[in-house]
């Protein structure tokens, strides 16, 4: 018997390209998940990326309703991994269940928005991603995407088409399907506010707040006035416009894991008066990495 292995990597070795199936690059993909959606799994297995090189990690919070998700999550799993089709099966998942309560008991969209709920609400998020992050990613990982567990609608190439554009930090936009009673049709709404471009506003209001204050966006009575990736939409517009951000969402966002690498987190506190996604697009600013969104590149969130 020998010395024990050792494993070295070199991670100039590992590429990060615009055409990540050729080059065979490693993906993580990161879901914080505090209810489980059938839809959401669904699309994971209808995603043409090779799920070889595909590793799911998911973070539950240990509530009731954690435990629930954690088994319809497990069950999903069982059947993909163990008994579906060769071609479906991921390269690994990992499963870690949260050691620090949520920041709120219900998880209905009301009482989510709600402002007052909001900072404690995303320093948990913050967290929890932060955790995630650091557990799972890998010495061969080339690429994160981080993708919200109740993002019900996603193209099956959403990896390949966020990776096309080649840059450090690329967000789609998240809308919303709902039924319109004036119409008596189905319609769409933007959902999230948390991909913008500053203001002039927004970096004054900042400038009055206390060491711990945040800025929160989509609130009437915190006006910011930056502009939203959610209002840059167009309809018919080209999917494939990107426009540079300062702010990002985290509902289905592609980023280098040298980003990751280099530091770029999830603040749980206030960074520049940002907190969580929104922190991260400016941590990863001050590193020289510049993140970009997809006004006409959608993904739908689910409605309650
Ligand atoms: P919203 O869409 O902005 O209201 O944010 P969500 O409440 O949907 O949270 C974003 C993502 O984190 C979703 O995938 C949720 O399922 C998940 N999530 C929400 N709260 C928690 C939590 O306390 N712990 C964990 N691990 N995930 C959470
Ligand atoms: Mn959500």
């Amino acid at each position: 018997q020998g010395p024990p292995p050792v494993t070295r990597y070199n991670l100039n070795k590992v590429t990060v390209t615009a055409d990540p199936v050729k080059n065979k690059e490693h993906i993580l993909i990161l879901t914080p998940m505090a209810r489980f959606y059938q839809e959401y799994w669904d699309n994971l297995l209808r995603l043409s990326y090779p799920h070889e090189l595909i590793t799911l990690g998911f973070i539950l919070p240990k509530t009731k309703e954690g435990n629930q998700a954690t088994s319809l999550l497990q069950q999903q799993i069982q059947k993909t991994q163990n008994h579906g089709p060769e071609k479906d099966r991921f390269k690994s998942i990992i499963i870690l269940r949260q050691d620090f309560d949520p920041a709120v008991a219900s998880q209905d969209e009301k009482e989510r928005h709600k402002m007052g709920n909001q900072k404690a609400r995303r320093e948990v998020m913050a967290k929890a991603r932060n955790s995630l992050l650091f557990t799972t990613l890998g010495p061969s990982t080339s690429w994160v995407l981080w993708l919200d567990a109740d993002i019900v609608e996603s193209p099956p190439t959403l990896i390949q088409d966020l990776a096309s554009h080649d840059k450090a930090i690329i967000v789609a936009n998240c809308f919303q399907k709902y039924y319109d009673p004036d119409t008596k049709k189905m319609a769409e709404r933007p959902y999230d506010f948390n991909s913008w471009q500053d203001s002039e506003n927004a970096l004054k209001m900042a400038e009055q707040m206390g060491p711990d204050d945040i800025l929160l966006e989509g609130y009437a009575e915190l006006a910011t006035y930056r502009t939203l990736l959610a209002y840059m939409n167009t309809v018919g517009g080209d999917k494939n416009l990107v426009q540079p951000l300062d702010g990002v969402g985290a509902t289905a966002l592609l980023v280098k894991a040298d980003v990751h690498r280099d530091g770029a987190m999830f603040p749980a506190f206030s960074f520049y008066h940002l907190i969580e996604s929104e922190g991260f697009a400016k941590m990863a600013k001050r590193l020289g990495w510049q993140p970009y969104g997809l006004p006409n590149y959608k993904v739908y969130h689910y409605n309650e």
